[in-house]
């Protein structure tokens, strides 16, 4: 592996500095000097319109002959303006003569007095400035008085946003640059705090495993000095001689259907196994009757066995005593005399019903019960291990990635809320004061990240919980790992900025033939008082073809007005004062807009897309603030800068063994994106189109910008009926879901281990520090570690989030996880923690950088190599007792599963006809969906359907929903008598067999035989029978876990998406990819080399 391939956090880019110097930004130059506009100093527009959009009504917008704007005696040198219309378009509005713009925005002011209960209980000590009151679920806080904030903004407020991360580190590289000329230079990593050895990246060897450097010689898997292992074999390859050839899943699954197979034969059978693997203990799996399944299954949706013994130290006694006050030591671990469950042997040849009957829960860490108890939730803090290995070394043998998951902005039902004027954070290394420290007395608390021992602060020896003195280890900050600042102004260098939100609406004849136009505007128009934001919110449209139109809402206009600029090549702001406007006070200027929008371009025939101009323009416009750009697209942009063309060669799409064209085409949006990341914007791409758009090269302008990037392919308003619910379902969330913005976030580990690579949208300013202009509740994270120094003397490492950031209602927050984890010496240790869900969404992240840096094909050998490496290591390392066939430890015994299920992941697979917007589509989720979505999108859950019963049903509220257990992805699976839900994050299919029962059809279905289902059907009826209630409820039900709306196909067997259902099904062998037990054969044939 090369060390950019995982260096490229920040991409390949080409080595050149970005900055926002002119040469990047010519829009930045043509502000006329003169930007504050009065009466008198009208500048001169540049070939510009300007149209009062009239509202809505049966008179609207007649066709009529479009006025050149009326040359004012402002106009000066420019030309009169083309006004050549293309469509009709509301009648000519005379330039208003523009009210002086005072200030458009209102001065950012103070912030709102936070309304605080006075302090009235128990009299606090002197120095004391928390007192507490609950608010209640879901939010309790803990509030102090406060007086008006204080005006600390340093009065240059036109300055690029600065931020300060901590109140007293000195820059440096653990500081935000105070310039946002001080990013690092991208395409480089920036050099980790501490330079990683040299060793740490294998240039030649494309395996995700930690560096093989205990073993000189070759690794086991590949000749050295080549791209790696040899491919995977084909499918009728040097694997074949090992069983018969599954039968292909797809003619399988028809001839079933057709009734050719024999009852009760299973056609999808594994081979019989090689007598030499059938002299094992485990039973004999492949038979079993379902519910016998059950039975055998290693996972139990309850506690994982392997936990800490219970009688473990407790709390010490002495001042201080607490959870937080265990020390290491106490903290100390073994291992059950037993083998635990995790590490039990599994022949993976032989025990074939793997999958719990439920989603893989999150291993729990190896921690005594007082400190896992306070630990992190996994939904929101996850490592790949969750035993640390003592050493490098010791990592490298396990051939398992190090790393970290994070959903740190996740909407949480309960997080506690601390105002204090101290926030107390390590003075060395500024690690904030978490449960995992220890308290050397009352006065003294040791950092649980670099072993400095600090004071405790006056003001924290009184718990404002318990408005007791003298327990500073019972403060809130203490008692629990997830928790939420309010930070004094020392965390702002400016006011912290409003709600500001800019729309910017592709309406060229390819959208208006979409429809999406009326579905965005009715949507905003829906959710326009739920916008997250106070009265300080700023609200803006741009729209574009081939010129870019402005909209004057300015507060006292009549009408909104259009101002159409058709230099594209010189973008400038007609009226920079009034295309922002306060929501509150022009709001019905917007909704107007918002009604009138559809209709405005309803006949247009400009077929030209200037999206990267209107990118400048709204860079432009949004710069002096900060914000959401987001940007609705639904073509290729081919006029002015950022133009592209069509790279995709559709009959290569099957074919090629490699896929070209994963890195952009031009570096244009990732300039721009890094533009928009210095002035505290990120850009949100929702791209609805039929057609090949780029995505890999459009989508750089959200990845750097951290913002999110959406896609609906084959987006239509009549023909496509689910993309509209999907695209109304996310719109919705997506315009009311909590916003953060200006924000940083950084994440330490304790001391020896070292954070080197980074995945997610965003752009990493310096060292650690990743910029996020705008940080969403659905966003996932990834981190890679190392070990740099060995952790000999530790029982426990620890590792915190900090992501501080302004809410919508201007206050300037910190949100801080830390999570404690084991530190281990024995390699059965490291094995027996490996999480590996979290192991396989890492490896998703670093394959999908492998693909782009490096090629499809290299990314995928290094995924089969990752299992390779980890099962050979755990057999030759770990196993005491050696057995033949392919074993892994029960925790890992999903890995070659997810490794397989990656390799045909629309991301990653080859053989198949992929469309490349939708592959780098999948990239781009794996990177950026929290684990527990991203893992769907990679093994999707199959269920049954039409035999749902109560039994073992949650009840919530009211509602009763089914818990039907989680099927192997295979055809064997399915029954013609059956209805089938395949959910995989983003769509579900419900399948229909052809021999259906004949109540499901009626009562779920609403039809009177298999032959009458719809062939285009995608919502359940809402019947009033028990199994409609009860099938509704459970997709409901899934569908409210996750924050983005899959769509639901219903497909009978005939369906033109039965293919789609069939590629899902992983276990199985396709003309081009391996089945599951092929897969597994040609593991062994790797590890036993
Ligand atoms: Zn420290």
């Amino acid at each position: 592996m090369s060390t950019a391939g995982f260096n490229s956090q920040n991409g390949t880019g080409t080595g050149q500095t970005y900055t926002n110097g002119p040469s990047q930004n010519p829009v930045a130059l043509q502000q006329p000097s003169g930007v504050g506009y009065s009466v008198n100093h009208q500048p001169a527009y540049n070939q510009m319109q300007a149209k009062v959009l009239a509202p809505p009504g049966p008179a609207l917008y007649p066709s009529g002959p479009y006025q050149p704007v009326p040359p004012g005696p402002q106009v000066g040198s420019y030309p009169p303006a083309p006004a050549q219309p293309l469509l009709p378009r509301p009648q000519i509005g005379i330039l208003p003569s523009h009210t002086p713009p005072q200030s458009a925005s209102p001065s950012p002011g103070p912030r709102p007095a936070q309304a605080t209960p006075p302090a009235q209980a128990t009299p606090p000590p002197p120095a004391v400035t928390s007192t507490s009151y609950y608010t209640g679920p879901p939010a309790w806080q803990y509030a102090a008085p406060r007086g008006p904030a204080p005006n600390h903004v340093n009065p240059a407020a036109a300055a690029p946003p600065l931020m300060s991360h901590s109140s007293t580190q000195p820059p440096g590289p653990g500081a935000p640059p105070t310039s946002i000329h001080g990013f690092t230079q991208p395409g480089s990593a920036p050099p980790p705090m501490n330079p990683l050895p040299p060793h740490t990246y294998q240039p030649n060897r494309p395996a995700y495993g930690p560096p093989p450097t205990m073993k000189p010689t070759a690794p086991p898997a590949g000749p050295p000095g080549t791209t790696g292992t040899p491919p995977p074999p084909k499918a009728d390859g040097d694997v074949a001689g090992n069983g018969p050839q599954a039968p292909n899943s797809y003619n399988h699954v028809d001839n079933r259907m057709a009734g050719a197979a024999p009852p009760g034969r299973h056609l999808g059978h594994y081979p019989s196994l090689p007598p030499g693997y059938q002299n094992t203990s485990a039973p004999p799996p492949s038979s079993l009757h379902p519910a016998l399944q059950a039975a055998t299954q290693p996972y139990t949706q309850g506690p994982q066995p392997y936990q800490q013994q219970p009688g473990g130290p407790g709390p010490g006694p002495g001042p201080g005593a607490g959870p937080a006050q265990l020390s290491p030591s106490m903290a100390a671990m073994s291992l059950q005399s037993s083998t635990p469950e995790a590490l039990r042997v599994v022949n993976l040849l032989q025990e074939r019903n793997l999958l719990p009957p439920a989603p893989v829960p999150a291993p729990t860490p190896c921690l005594t019960q007082d400190l896992q108890k306070l630990n992190c939730s996994p939904e929101v803090f996850r490592c790949t291990l969750t035993s640390i290995p003592q050493t490098q070394s010791v990592l490298n043998k396990a051939k398992l990635p190090l790393g970290l998951l994070l959903h740190p902005f996740k909407d949480l039902s309960q997080l506690p809320v601390v105002t204090s004027s101290t926030i107390v954070r390590c003075r060395s290394c500024r690690t904030y004061i978490n449960p995992f420290v220890s308290f050397l007395d009352q006065r003294r608390w040791k950092c649980n990240l670099c072993y400095r021992v600090n004071d405790v602060p006056e003001e924290f020896m009184y718990n404002p919980v318990s408005r007791s003195y003298g327990e500073p280890h019972k403060r809130p900050e203490v008692q629990n790992a997830t928790i939420e600042f309010i930070a004094p102004s020392e965390y702002m260098l400016r006011p912290p900025q409003p709600a500001v939100y800019l729309f910017v609406l592709d309406v060229s004849h390819n959208a208006v033939e979409t429809g999406y136009l009326s579905v965005f505007c009715q949507s905003l128009l829906d959710n326009i008082s739920a916008l997250p934001g106070d009265s300080r919110t700023k609200v803006g449209f741009i729209t574009f073809d081939s010129t870019i139109h402005f909209y004057n809402l300015q507060e006292g206009l009549s009408q909104p007005q259009m101002l159409i600029v058709s230099d594209i090549e010189d973008i400038f702001l007609p009226t920079p004062d009034s295309l922002l406007v306060n929501l509150n006070e022009c709001k019905e200027l917007v909704q107007d807009l918002l009604k009138s929008l559809p209709n405005l371009f309803e006949k247009t025939m400009e077929t030209q897309s200037a999206l990267g101009s209107a990118l400048q323009a709204a860079f432009k416009l949004l710069s002096p603030t900060g914000g959401r750009m987001s940007v609705f697209q639904t073509q290729l942009p081919n006029l002015g800068v950022g133009a592209l063309q069509s790279r995709e060669d559709p009959n290569q799409r099957a074919s090629a063994k490699d896929v070209q064209h994963l890195s952009p085409a031009t570096d244009f949006y990732k300039k721009l994106a890094l533009d928009c990341s210095g002035q505290q914007v990120a850009v949100d791409l929702f791209l609805l189109s039929a057609q090949y758009c780029d995505l890999a090269t459009l989508g750089c302008i959200s990845r750097y910008s951290a913002g999110s990037v959406y896609y609906y392919p084959s987006y239509h308003h009549q023909h496509n009926p689910a993309q509209v619910e999907r695209f109304q379902r996310d719109l919705k969330r997506y315009l009311t879901r909590k916003i953060g913005f200006e924000a940083v976030m950084r994440i330490r580990c304790t001391k020896g281990l070292s954070i080197h690579t980074f995945h997610g949208n965003f752009f990493v300013r310096s060292t650690d520090l990743l910029s996020l202009p705008n940080v969403n509740p659905d966003a996932g994270f990834a981190v890679q570690m190392s070990i740099e120094e060995n952790l000999d003397d530790m029982q426990v490492v620890s590792f915190q989030a900090a992501l501080l950031y302004t809410s919508s209602k201007g206050e300037r927050r910190i949100r801080v996880h830390t999570m404690c984890l084991p530190v281990v010496s024995s390699l059965s240790d490291v094995f027996a923690g490996a999480d590996v869900q979290a192991i396989t969404g890492l490896l998703a992240c670093m394959a999908v950088d492998r693909s782009v840096t490096s090629s499809l094909s290299d990314a995928r050998d290094a995924m089969t190599n990752a299992a390779i490496d980890s099962l050979s290591s755990y057999r030759q390392s770990a196993l005491t007792i050696q057995q033949p066939g392919l074993l892994a430890p029960a925790c890992l015994r999903l890995f070659p599963l997810y490794i397989l299920a990656l390799l045909k992941q629309k991301a990653f697979r080859t053989g198949t006809s992929t469309r490349l917007d939708e592959r780098v589509f999948a990239m781009y989720q794996l990177k950026y969906q929290p684990l527990a979505f991203a893992m769907l999108m990679i093994h999707p859950a199959l269920y049954r359907l039409d035999d749902l019963s109560d039994e073992g049903a949650l009840n919530i509220g009211e509602q009763t929903i089914p818990q039907p257990r989680v099927l192997q992805l295979s055809v064997e699976k399915l029954s013609r008598e059956g209805a089938f839900l395949l959910d995989a994050g983003l769509v579900m299919y419900l399948w229909i067999g052809r021999n259906c029962h004949q109540n499901f059809l009626s009562q779920v279905l609403g039809v009177s035989s298999y032959a009458a289902v719809p062939e285009k059907l995608y919502l359940l009826p809402e019947l009033d029978t028990a199994e409609s209630q009860r099938t509704r409820a459970f997709v409901s039900w899934l569908r409210d876990q996750r924050p983005f709306f899959p769509s639901l196909h219903i497909i009978r067997d005939e369906s033109q998406l039965k293919p789609h259902f069939l590629q899902n099904m992983i276990e199985d062998r396709t003309e081009s990819a391996l089945s599951y037990y092929e897969f597994l054969l040609h593991l062994q044939q790797q590890i036993s080399k």
